[in-house]
């Protein structure tokens, strides 16, 4: 079984509809991929509906979140979308991300970029949450930058002058909430430390304390040593350990696929959620 816990879509900053990433797992040879959007569940009815057969989905969000002002990201699945408090919690953050990036594109055209509001607008359309890459969309079709990953390795930068933060509710209350809502939790990319910060192992404990299930330990941002220690980690706190490939279309580099996680893991997650079911053809 090939199972990629991690993907997203046009419903936040990935390049494929959610119309088409059954298509996609399933050439990518997938038997198992999570829909995971950056702070909504807005693509989980299309992508489930279009699902081809022997492609099975597992409903999931990627939410922001900050820990002593250090962004963290934490995937939740099988979690019911209905839960009010969580509901509003993607809602506040979703909302708060659009005056975050138009103050990022103010700072960005003060310092001499070509951006407006309205390009970054046409890149992340209408329903998407909205963020960075978008703005990076619209720096590539200006031709500012040749792609994302030049764009976040400059002026996006989370050590930029131009970047701003947003609100983002603190990782334990996000690990209560699924849990609450049914779900089951693993902490993403908790050592990709190019991108900026990451928190130090005594957060970790505190999540597992938590009640997290899980860390994603194989993911593209971890070269070997960082997977070491995060797998050593997840032993000693009990936490199952999670692959997947952050999948985000044309806007990264890594396929579908790029990391996977073994089956038994695959159980594990199923059989402590109960919140949602997978999603089959
Ligand atoms: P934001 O949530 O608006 O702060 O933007 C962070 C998003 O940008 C995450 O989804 C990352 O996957 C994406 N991202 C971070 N670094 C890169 C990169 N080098 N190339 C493309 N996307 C990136
Ligand atoms: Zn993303
Ligand atoms: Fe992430
Ligand atoms: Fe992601």
């Amino acid at each position: 079984m090939r199972i990629d816990l991690h993907a997203h879509t046009t419903a936040s900053d990935g390049t494929d509809a959610p119309a088409a990433l059954g298509a996609a797992a399933r050439a990518a040879g997938l038997d198992v991929v999570a829909i995971t959007d950056h702070d909504t569940v807005g693509g989980w009815t299309e992508a489930a509906r279009t699902l081809p057969p022997g492609v099975t989905l597992v409903p999931g969000v990627e939410v922001s979140s900050t820990a002593g002002g250090v962004s963290m990201h934490l995937l939740g699945y099988l979690f019911d979308p209905g839960d009010d408090e969580l509901a509003n919690e993607l809602g506040r953050t979703r909302d708060d991300r659009v005056p975050r990036a138009r103050e990022m594109v103010t700072r960005l055209a003060g310092a001499g970029y070509a951006v407006t509001w309205e390009q970054v607008l046409t890149q992340c359309g209408s329903e998407a949450t909205v963020g960075r890459p978008h703005i990076a969309d619209a720096l590539v079709a200006n031709g500012v930058v040749p792609d994302r990953s030049a764009a976040f390795a400059g002026p996006l930068h989370n050590s930029s002058p131009h970047y701003v933060r947003h609100y983002a509710p603190e990782p334990r209350r996000i690990v209560e909430l699924i849990t609450r809502a049914g779900g089951v939790t693993v902490f993403a990319h908790p050592g990709a430390h190019r991108r900026g910060v990451t928190v130090d192992d005594d957060v970790i404990a505190d999540l597992a304390r938590a009640g997290i299930t899980g860390l994603e330990v194989d993911h593209p941002d971890h070269e070997p040593a960082t997977r070491n220690r995060l797998r050593g980690l997840a032993g000693e706190l009990g936490l199952l350990v999670t692959g997947a490939s952050d999948y985000h279309g044309r806007g990264k580099p890594q396929p579908l696929g790029a990391e996977l996680t073994d089956p038994e893991t695959y159980a594990e997650l199923v059989a402590r959620a109960s919140g949602r079911t997978v999603v089959t053809a």
